[in-house]
């Protein structure tokens, strides 16, 4: 029995732009805290938390996520609950939104893992809720 992997197909809620590379979801990204721009990746497998970016994200630094097609903010006005740092947001290209914490090492989502398990369910119930049409 082989265990299915469940990639994330995530895409900007701006321009529509597929963000899913492979196995990766490709970000701009902006660190607050040393002023650099860079190419961020997150992992696209569920489940998976690890982040591929060309400078180095100091542990609780706040980074900002702009779309790389089309350059708008992907930063909601939601604070984290769990440190109060901005929450960003992608849609999923099956429907639904997946919002994740923007503060490096965060235990609220994309960054640090996924915190909260009833989202991470909603999450999942969104992901194989596929239209066969
Ligand atoms: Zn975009
Ligand atoms: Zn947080």
């Amino acid at each position: 029995m082989t265990r299915q992997m469940l990639l994330l197909e995530v895409c900007c809620p701006s321009c529509n732009a597929a963000l899913t590379e492979g196995q990766k979801v490709h970000l701009d990204a902006y660190i607050k805290d040393t002023h650099q721009e860079a190419n961020l990746y997150l992992s696209a497998v569920f489940g998976e938390y690890t982040i591929d970016c060309d400078v180095a994200i100091p542990e609780g630094a706040i980074v900002q996520f702009r779309c790389p097609v089309c350059e708008q903010s992907l930063m909601l006005e939601i604070p984290c609950r769990l440190c109060g740092a901005p929450m960003a947001s992608l849609n999923i290209v099956n429907g639904g939104s997946v919002e994740f914490c923007s503060r490096r090492g965060c235990k609220g989502h994309a960054l640090g893992g996924f915190g909260d398990v009833d989202q991470m369910m909603t999450l999942v119930n969104n992901m194989f809720r596929t239209p066969h049409d």
